[in-house]
């Protein structure tokens, strides 16, 4: 069986932006990946006009269909309201209850302490899912979840992406092709998949690259914990 793993986004999107090549990596290699997408996405537009509702559902089409392009088996979407993101108790317990649901050995997820990131969102679903890792962990949190047989379950490894200080790279020469097609899927977002955008994302990907001598890579901050103390970072 292969690796079990658990990405958070905080909007539709954000997991094929900033780790598309490397959930491709683990996909070929059989890991059995679970998406959780925080809020709907209702602000995704610079149109005045735009039905937000209308937006927020064709965005979870998007995101199910970018999904499927990366061999994902399961997308959970929060529906919490686009750019109005908080890490509270309510959506740490959501997360903690999937963690101990789902059991992830690897937890990809913002880095909350990314500096001079201008999104609210993306710093609190990275908050939100480190904190939610803490609660799922602990026995004492919500000792109602025992009765629905979801006992504390510690994520081992953590990778976070859009990092503030990266120490683990993944070569993603050979999916960066994956990637594109994931993103292509978002066609609302019509800066996620333009030329500018795709120029963007193959210039930080070569940058990436140059760290581990390959042609193309993603950057994460990597931090592998057993108990309760840090054992390893980066590679
Ligand atoms: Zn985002």
């Amino acid at each position: 069986m292969g690796k079990r793993v658990l990405g958070v986004g905080a909007h539709p999107d954000d997991l094929e932006w900033y780790t598309g090549g490397t959930i491709a990596q683990l996909a070929r290699a059989g890991a059995e990946i679970v998406f959780v997408v925080c809020t709907d996405g209702d602000k995704g537009s610079y149109a005045p006009n735009a039905h937000a509702r209308q937006l927020a559902a064709r965005r979870r089409v998007e995101q199910r269909n970018a999904a499927d392009t990366l061999g994902i088996a399961e997308v959970i979407f929060l529906g919490y309201a686009d750019g109005e993101l908080e890490a509270n108790a309510h959506l740490r317990k959501q997360l903690a209850t999937l963690y101990r649901k789902h059991q992830p050995q690897l937890l990809l997820a913002f880095d909350p302490w990314k500096r001079y990131e201008l999104h609210p969102d993306h710093l609190a679903a990275g908050r939100a899912a480190l904190d939610a890792r803490i609660a799922a962990k602990m026995p004492l949190f919500y000792p109602e979840l025992r009765a629905q047989n979801l006992a504390a379950w510690a994520i081992p490894e953590l990778w976070l992406f859009n990092a503030d200080a990266p120490n683990h790279f993944v070569d993603v020469s050979d999916t960066l092709d994956a990637q594109r097609r994931a993103l292509e899927q978002h066609r609302s977002q019509t800066t996620v998949w333009d030329d500018a955008a795709r120029a963007f994302i193959e210039a930080t990907a070569r940058a990436n690259g140059k760290a581990i001598g390959a042609n193309y890579a993603e950057a994460f901050r990597r931090i592998v914990i057993q108990g309760a103390l840090v054992v390893a970072e980066g590679t």
